[in-house]
């Protein structure tokens, strides 16, 4: 899928989903518009919804509707963890291991590597580190890292990994201040590598600055927050409305609907509608 996007200079868009219904607004969009789509998990997602049931919803959803689909483990970090999911289906992995040492990085995604591509599953992994917060996880934005050109071609030779997530000034989670991406580090990335790069921390960044970024190399996006937010946000109106709502098949359409509106604009974003 992102071979396919980057040939076609499009980005597939990487939609954070947690559960049956935001599986269902992410699969429903993807097939309307036609967009090849990445269903991610963390792992903390995983095992709230369990991971036979994700697994499981997610090959329900890829069969009903007939557009690309892969289901990813986003920000995984533990190996017996990785492997213990691939071995359950699952096909697209990322080992997060950006916070240790550059060889010590290397040394942990080459153990991800060999088993993932055993099982035909493609590897993401991330070099340099970024802010905010991603699942359980938080970084001082002073603690983040951007990515080294000559260092993403040394990773990615050492490792063979499939795609490379890089930091160039975006963060998990929404943005205190406006962010200010390094365009130029990303061109200089993309120049001197092949394998398609990753954009991570999509929520809150200017349209004109994904597409910049798209145009410059990016072809998978990774949006989570802004969908919580829309989700969210939505069911809280609702419920301000009708505060006598008990019925989840009732006061979860309103969240549904505002969490699709993100979803079909990102894709628009992403240029990946029609894109089969
Ligand atoms: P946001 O929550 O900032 O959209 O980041 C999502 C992400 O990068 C998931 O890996």
């Amino acid at each position: 899928m992102l071979a396919q996007a980057q040939r076609g200079g499009y980005a597939v868009p990487a939609f954070n989903i947690h559960n049956l219904e935001t599986i269902q607004v992410v699969m429903e969009t993807a097939a309307e518009m036609s967009s090849p789509v990445i269903l991610a998990g963390t792992p903390s997602t995983f095992s709230y919804a369990g991971s036979d049931y994700l697994i499981a919803i997610c090959q329900q959803a890829a069969e009903r509707y007939k557009v690309p689909v892969a289901l990813h483990l986003d920000h995984h970090e533990d190996i017996p963890d990785i492997f213990q999911k691939v071995s359950a289906g699952v096909r697209s992995a990322m080992i997060d291991a950006s916070h240790f040492p550059f060889e010590e990085n290397i040394q942990i995604v080459k153990q991800v590597v060999n088993y993932c591509h055993q099982w035909d599953c493609t590897v993401e992994a991330e070099l340099g580190r970024l802010g905010g917060q991603e699942d359980d996880l938080v970084v001082d934005a002073a603690d983040a890292l951007f990515t080294d050109p000559d260092s993403a071609v040394t990773f990615i030779q050492q490792t063979r990994i499939d795609s490379l997530a890089v930091a160039i000034g975006t963060a998990h989670g929404m943005y205190k201040n406006e962010p200010r991406l390094d365009f130029d580090r990303l061109h200089k990335i993309r120049q001197k590598t092949e394998i398609p790069l990753v954009l991570h921390g999509a929520s809150g960044i200017p349209d004109a600055d994904v597409l910049r970024c798209i145009d410059l190399g990016i072809c998978k996006v990774n949006v989570a927050t802004e969908l919580k937010i829309a989700f969210s946000d939505a069911i809280k109106h609702y419920f301000l409305e009708n505060p006598e709502a008990t019925d989840p098949r009732h006061y979860l359409v309103p969240g549904k609907a505002a969490m699709k509106a993100v979803v079909m604009d990102k894709i628009r974003v992403c240029k990946s509608a029609g894109k089969l």
